[in-house]
C-alpha cells in the first residue's frame, strides 16, 4: 500500500486484537458514564447489570438489544450522558414525522463523526483538489452534513447541491468541474436520463471520478451500471441515523464488503429467530454498540440483514468488513431515500372517511426511479357514488400520505373487495423493484 494512502494510519492499521482492547477501553469509559442517563440507569438495574464489572466485550450480552421502539418511547433526552448544554446538534432518521428518533450530539460527537466519514472518503481517494457535490438531502437526514463536514476536512471544495433539481445538479458539475458525488443510487440512475435529454454523456461531458451511493438498498449490477455510464468507481456507503448516519461501514478501493468502523461500533451477529448470536459467517442481522459521548447506544439491532467478513482485506486494514445489505428484519422499506413503515401509511388511511377495509402498497421502478402505488378500497357506498367524490377523495389520501411519510405515492382507488384478503398475516408491502428481484 502506498504511503498516504491512510487518513489515520494509528487506527486504521490497528490488528484485530488491538481493535477488541481498544473497543473494550472506550465500552467501560461509556458504561461509567451512562450512569448520568436516567434510562440507562433503569436499563441497567432492570437486567440486573452491573457496568462497573464488564472485564470483557462478552460481557455485554447480559444486556437486552435495544431499537427502534426503545428510542421511541418517550423524551429522548433521557438517553443523554451529559447535560443538554452539552449538545450542539440533533439529527433524526429520514421519512418519520410523527414518531422521529432523535439522536443528540455534543461537539466531540459531530468532531469524531466527521473524522469517521473524512476517513471513509480519503480511503477511497479523495484528496483536497477534490470537487465534491453533495446531491444528499441537507436538514436533519445525516447525509448531508456528515459528508459536509468530512469533505472539508479533508480540504475538497464542497458544493453542497442537496438533493433534487437535475438540470441544476448537472450544471454545476460542469461549471465546477465536480469529481466527486455522494448521491442515492437510484436517483443517479435516474440522472442518466437527464443527462441524455439534455445530449449530454457524463463521461465526456464532465470531470466525475467517484461516487458515493448509499441510503438505499441497491445490487451489485446497479453499482456496474453506474460505474460504466458515468466512467467513474462508485463505492457503497453505509450507516444509520442512530449511529450518527454515514461512516458506519465503507468499501474501500477493494470493494469487497464494507469495513466497520470497529474503533467506533462493536459489531454483533445476531440471528434474530430466536434472538441469539449468529455465526459471523452467516447472514444475520447486525446490532451495534457506539461510544458516542452524549448519547450512546448499547447494543442497538439496526434490522439491517448482512453478512460479516472476518478474514483481512486486501488493503490491509483488519476493521472487519459486512456484505451489502441484503433486506430488513422488520417491515420498513425505503422509497426514493425515505424509510417507510407500513403502520404510517395505515394509520394515515384509518383516519379518512369512505377508506374501505383493504389496503396494499406496491412498489415499482418505473423509468429508472421509485414509485410508490397505493391501491386502497373504498367503501361501498363511495364506489357507486359521484366520480367527482372519488377524485376528491384520491387527491385527499395523497396529500395526507404525502404530509406523513414525506414520499408523494400513486393513489390508485379500487372496488371494495378487489384486493387479496390474506389469510393470516396480510401482505401489506408488494415490492417489485429491480433491487428487490435481486437484479
Ligand atoms: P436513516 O436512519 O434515515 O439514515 O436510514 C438508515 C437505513 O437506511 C439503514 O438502517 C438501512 O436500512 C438503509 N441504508 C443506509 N445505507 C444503506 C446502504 N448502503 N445499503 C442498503 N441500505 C442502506
Ligand atoms: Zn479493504
Amino acid at each position: 500500500m502506498p504511503e498516504g494512502e491512510f487518513w489515520n494510519p494509528e487506527v486504521e492499521l490497528l490488528s484485530g486484537e488491538e481493535i477488541r482492547s481498544l473497543q473494550l477501553r472506550r465500552l467501560r469509559a461509556v458504561l461509567e458514564r451512562c450512569g448520568n442517563s436516567p434510562f440507562y440507569r433503569e436499563w441497567f438495574r432492570e437486567a440486573g447489570f452491573d457496568p462497573a464489572r464488564v472485564s470483557s466485550l462478552d460481557d455485554l450480552r447480559a444486556l437486552p438489544f435495544m431499537d427502534k421502539e426503545t428510542l421511541r418511547g418517550g423524551d429522548p433526552r433521557r438517553f443523554l450522558t451529559v447535560p443538554l448544554e452539552e449538545v450542539v446538534r440533533l439529527h433524526s432518521s429520514s421519512g418519520t414525522t410523527g414518531q422521529a428518533t432523535v439522536v443528540f450530539h455534543t461537539a466531540r460527537d459531530i468532531d469524531a463523526w466527521t473524522e469517521l466519514v473524512a476517513r471513509c472518503m480519503y480511503m477511497t481517494g479523495v484528496r483536497r483538489s477534490d470537487v465534491f457535490q453533495n446531491m444528499m438531502g441537507y436538514g436533519l437526514f445525516t447525509g448531508g452534513l456528515g459528508f459536509h463536514y468530512a469533505a472539508e476536512r479533508i480540504g475538497a471544495l464542497v458544493i453542497p447541491a442537496g438533493s433534487g433539481n437535475s438540470k441544476r445538479q448537472i450544471q454545476l458539475m460542469r461549471d465546477f468541474g465536480t469529481t466527486v458525488i455522494h448521491v442515492i443510487p437510484s436517483y443517479a440512475l435516474y440522472l442518466l436520463d437527464v443527462f441524455r435529454e439534455l445530449g449530454l454523456d457524463p463521461r465526456r461531458d464532465t470531470s466525475l471520478r467517484i461516487a458515493f451511493i448509499g441510503a438505499e438498498p441497491h445490487t451489485e449490477s446497479l453499482r456496474r451500471r453506474l460505474e460504466e455510464a458515468y466512467g467513474i468507481k462508485a463505492y457503497n456507503s453505509y450507516g444509520l441515523s442512530e449511529m450518527s448516519g454515514p461512516g458506519v461501514a465503507f468499501e474501500c478501493p477493494f470493494q469487497e464488503g464494507m469495513h466497520v468502523g470497529e474503533d467506533s461500533f462493536i459489531l454483533e451477529a445476531i440471528d434474530p429467530e430466536p434472538l441469539e448470536p449468529a455465526p459471523a459467517a452467516e447472514g444475520g442481522e447486525r446490532a451495534r454498540t457506539l461510544h458516542r459521548e452524549g448519547m450512546p447506544l448499547l447494543r442497538y439491532r439496526t434490522h439491517d440483514l448482512a453478512r460479516v467478513f472476518p478474514e483481512p482485506c486486501r488493503c490491509g486494514r483488519a476493521h472487519r468488513r459486512i456484505s451489502r445489505i441484503k433486506g430488513r428484519t422488520d417491515d420498513m422499506f425505503i422509497v426514493k431515500g425515505v424509510n417507510v413503515f407500513p403502520m404510517q401509511v395505515e394509520r394515515v388511511l384509518l383516519g379518512i372517511l369512505g377508506v374501505g377495509s383493504n389496503y396494499r402498497i406496491v412498489l415499482e421502478t418505473v423509468d429508472n426511479r421509485d414509485e410508490m402505488r397505493v391501491q386502497v378500497e373504498v367503501s361501498g357506498d363511495l364506489w357507486h357514488g359521484e366520480v367527482k367524490e372519488l377524485s376528491q377523495l384520491r387527491r385527499r389520501i395523497a396529500q395526507e400520505l404525502r404530509n406523513e411519510i414525506l414520499v408523494t405515492p400513486v393513489v390508485e382507488l379500487v372496488e371494495p373487495g378487489s384486493l387479496p384478503a390474506g389469510e393470516g398475516k396480510a401482505v401489506r408491502v408488494v415490492d417489485m423493484r429491480d433491487h428487490a428481484r435481486g437484479e
